[in-house]
């Protein structure tokens, strides 16, 4: 409760915020030791641990540390897992069973939008998710490098973010479309082509994406369905110029030539990869590539849309299943992401439960949203040992046995800060 206190008092001391840029509060060398009933440490399991956190760090985890002197916070009953990540999130979006994707893009306005988002970031936080790639600001700019500002200097509750900015798309292919033609109509990312490809990476980077982010297609063309768009000499030209700024690139990817040409070009990971093959999927797991499956996205458009939610599931729900399973079975490492804001902030974790229901160990759903996670995003989180940030979450009940305790957030800290706490 103590660094509760503390925390409130920086939300509503702004001052004090602002003379700490860039870190929103000080950093407390207090020892907190954490006595759940048992511990996910990112691997398995652990039946009798505790976690013992110095300061923003875990210090210790095991059958027995040394706590002298430390705030003890008893879990009973509780299981204590690293704080999960979110792989694929829009901060800048919200439910379409509110408002559609077009309209959100076109008639809200970027402050109506990161109003929004403030309140998505909480909800998320407080659902346990501690760390957020967020894909796409869709349409509103460089505002998700703006939120991170905000989270960082501790002006507003929020996970760790990691941003990409407007996101690239092929001239043409994207959306809002359903205007007059000869309106040149803002579009909800920024287009790009092998003439341009270079400089807008760059200046995506120089705006502060932290990963960069590619649509390798998308639904565009005469014909239905969604098409490849960029070649792989660009995709190629766009992965190199990005890791030569240190920054990973991920493409969304539904079809198999699309995801292929990704593969080709070197890509650090795939989003979606509905119609992924076989094939396409050995080779992924040949390069060490992995899959963010975003089920969550489908299973609440597919009820968007008039599903109940119950057997018999659409034709689109079924392929999904399919398609998972066949990546499962090529052995791709999953990294869990459920493009969150198509659906409401704060249920994230129907992504985790729905990568069980489909098929996943629940050990290993759970390792996709944290130690596959922090080794994919390079961060020392997704694991509980020495070391590690103290990106902490407690759950009621055991989520090997029971995934929707995933649902059933009692305790969240960040970086061995506490904003949610049992007592
Ligand atoms: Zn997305």
């Amino acid at each position: 409760m103590h660094r509760l206190i503390i925390f409130l008092c920086v939300l509503t001391l702004p001052v004090f915020a602002q003379g700490r840029r860039g870190r929103g509060r000080a950093v407390s060398n207090e020892v907190t030791l954490l006595k759940p009933a048992r511990v996910f440490d990112g691997e398995a399991m652990h039946p009798g641990w505790m976690v013992l956190v110095r300061g923003e760090r875990i210090d210790a985890a095991g059958p027995a540390v040394d706590a002298s002197g430390a705030k003890v916070i008893d879990l009973p009953g509780m299981t204590v897992l690293p704080g999960l990540v979110e792989g694929h999130s829009h901060m800048l979006l919200h439910a379409y069973n509110e408002t559609s994707w077009n309209d959100q893009v076109a008639h809200e306005s970027t402050g109506l939008r990161v109003a929004r988002a403030t309140v998505h970031l909480r909800n998320t936080l407080m659902a346990g998710f501690t760390t957020m790639r967020d894909l796409g600001t869709e349409g509103a700019g460089y505002s998700d490098v703006e939120l991170k500002q905000a989270v960082n200097q501790g002006i507003i509750p929020g996970p760790r973010i990691l941003a990409s900015t407007r996101a690239i798309v092929a001239t043409g292919s994207y959306q809002p479309k359903g205007f007059s033609l000869e309106w040149r109509v803002p579009q909800g990312a920024e287009e790009a082509d092998i003439d341009s490809i270079v400089r807008v990476v760059r200046d995506q980077i120089g705006h502060g994406a932290d990963w960069v982010k590619l649509y390798a297609d998308y639904r565009y063309g005469p014909q239905p369905g969604a098409h490849p768009t960029f070649s792989i000499e660009e995709l190629k030209l766009a992965v190199e110029t990005a890791h030569s700024a240190g920054a990973p690139l991920t493409v969304h990817s539904s079809t198999a030539e699309g995801m292929r040409r990704a593969v080709l070009a070197g890509v650090d990971s795939i989003e979606h990869g509905d119609a992924g093959t076989p094939e396409v999927f050995k080779m992924m797991a040949e390069r060490h590539i992995p899959l963010c499956p975003t089920l969550a996205a489908g299973y609440f458009t597919s009820q968007y849309a008039g599903w109940n939610g119950k057997p018999p599931e659409p034709p689109g729900i079924e392929r999904k299943r399919a398609s998972f399973k066949a990546a499962l079975d090529a052995g791709v490492t999953i990294l869990s992401g459920s493009d969150v804001g198509v659906f409401t902030h704060g249920e994230n974790a129907k992504e985790i439960e729905l990568m069980v229901a489909y098929g996943m160990p629940p050990v290993d759903a759970l390792k996709a949203a944290t130690q596959t996670a922090g080794r994919v995003f390079h961060m020392d989180i997704g694991v509980v040992k020495s070391g590690m940030l103290a990106d902490l979450i407690a759950v009621d009940g055991d989520p090997t046995s029971d995934i929707t305790s995933l649902e059933k957030v009692r305790l969240v800290m960040k970086g061995g800060t506490v904003y949610k706490n049992p007592q």
